[in-house]
């Protein structure tokens, strides 16, 4: 299976999907470039969090915060004194210990530690010309934070009402000890986060509701269910704010692992940001006249996890090829089986050759469908050649013209999974690929 993670990390660098981070210097290492395919993943995949979780319900809005926040913010949330501490982590499962509490071995999995270290998890640097210990910021390990220092300025204009949420997507850093594993742990990465306010009494319910709700989240989009699972933490195994976490794991090809925990925060934060401020962050509710600081429940998800479990859970490779084509030169053909919705490329412009009347009309289709469906146009190399280049990255149909195109107006559009072809008429091509990408 470990061979699985080594042919789809080679699929990324040969297709342009990911490439390793400052390669014309010998690479910085855990940091990674999305290229022209995975940057439309990437995007997708945010964009279709954002429909589901924002814009597709009524009690979620979105907020977009700074990146550098006040210090005291981290002060309040407990990243800076509950990361100092000299630490070491489990080189197997990557969880951390304070070097006092644990012996040699990892109290989670029995997995070998490494040395006890110094050391703060948050990028620290410093704001203005002057580098003295009032300009320290630090770079957010969480976009949590910016969600519940806005909460009071949301909730006021946005005039939400409790149970409601704010969901934020956006970069975080952390200055991980053991990264690895391609783009699963990284040092800056991308968290697509809901934090969603609800009465103390009502915890238990949006608890179990956000658990069933992100699963459902991953099967919809694609992947097998008997690749998901989700996993209770243990006590010891709680970050200082949570009362209750649970991950959704990912059967990666070297085991189960995280793409998303929902955590139970308690009022944990607010609280805190009250405290260290001095503002009243407690929530007034109008029909009962109760006054309360809300809990929090947190499904947090990282886009990078997300987008290799997408990948790995589509790649299927056919020994000997599918396609005459390739039946004969005993090749391998790769297909990525990756939802509609996620597939980076939606339709492929091919002409059956490189003839001026084809590529005339092959242009002018691709001008036609342009401003509705992210298109590539391809005229190099056989037909074949062209469709196994088009499956490998994911592209859901492929549209052949060819010269009785000319003749009777109709193009033949080639689906990824089933192969099936259909003929066409040009002028309701739209339509087709609407009610397909519906
Ligand atoms: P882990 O136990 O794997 O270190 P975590 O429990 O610290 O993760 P959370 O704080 O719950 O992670 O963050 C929420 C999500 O952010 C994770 O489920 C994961 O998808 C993503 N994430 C966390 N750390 C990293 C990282 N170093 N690289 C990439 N994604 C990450």
């Amino acid at each position: 299976m470990e061979n699985l993670m080594e042919k789809v990390v080679n699929l990324c660098k040969r297709r342009g999907i990911i490439f390793q981070s400052s390669e014309i210097y010998g690479g910085l290492s855990s940091s990674y470039d999305f290229g022209p395919l995975g940057v439309e993943l990437k995007r997708n995949i945010k964009n279709i969090w954002w429909k589901n979780n924002v814009q597709g319900r009524k009690d979620i809005v979105g907020l977009d915060a700074a990146i550098l926040m006040h210090p005291k913010v981290w002060q309040a949330s407990g990243h800076i004194s509950g990361f100092s501490d000299p630490l070491v982590e489990c080189k197997s499962c990557h969880r951390r210990f304070r070097a006092d509490e644990v012996k040699d071995k990892c109290p989670i999995c029995g997995g070998e530690l490494t040395e006890a270290k110094m050391f703060n998890l948050m990028f620290k640097t410093f704001m203005g010309p002057v580098e003295d210990d009032a300009s320290v910021v630090y770079l957010r390990p969480e976009t949590a934070q910016g969600i519940f220092i806005n909460f009071e300025n949301i909730r006021q204009t946005a005039r939400m009402k409790i149970p409601f949420g704010i969901a934020q997507i956006g970069k975080t850093f952390r200055n991980e000890i053991t990264p690895g594993n391609f783009i699963f742990r990284t040092r800056e990465f991308e968290q697509m986060e809901i934090e969603f306010f609800v009465h103390p009494k009502e915890v238990k319910k949006w608890y179990e509701y956000w658990q069933k709700e992100r699963l459902k989240w991953y099967i919809d989009l694609g992947i097998k269910k008997e690749n998901l699972r989700l996993r209770k933490h243990k006590k010891n195994e709680l970050a200082h704010y949570a009362a209750a976490c649970s991950d959704i794991e990912y059967k990666f090809p070297w085991g189960w692992a995280e793409l998303e925990g929902i955590a139970n925060r308690q009022n944990f934060d607010l609280k805190q940001h009250s405290k260290f401020s001095g503002q009243d962050l407690s929530y007034f509710d109008e029909e009962t006249k109760e006054k309360y600081i809300p809990y929090i429940i947190e499904p947090s998800a990282g886009v990078e996890r997300s987008l290799l479990a997408f990948l790995i859970d589509a790649y299927e490779e056919v020994s000997g090829g599918r396609t005459k084509t390739t039946k004969s030169t005993k090749e391998k053909e790769i297909i990525l089986h990756l939802d509609k919705r996620l597939a980076p490329i939606k339709i492929a412009i091919l002409p059956l050759v490189r003839k001026k009347p084809l590529v005339k009309l092959a242009k002018e289709i691709f001008n036609s469908l342009k401003s509705d469906f992210n298109l590539q146009y391809d005229e190099v190399g056989s037909i074949g050649r062209r469709y196994r280049r088009q499956d490998e990255i994911g592209t859901p149909f492929c549209l052949t013209i060819d010269f009785e195109s000319l003749e009777d107006k109709k193009v033949t559009v080639r689906d990824r999974d089933t192969m099936k072809q259909d003929r066409i008429f040009i002028n309701e091509l739209r339509e087709y690929f609407w009610e397909k990408f519906k």
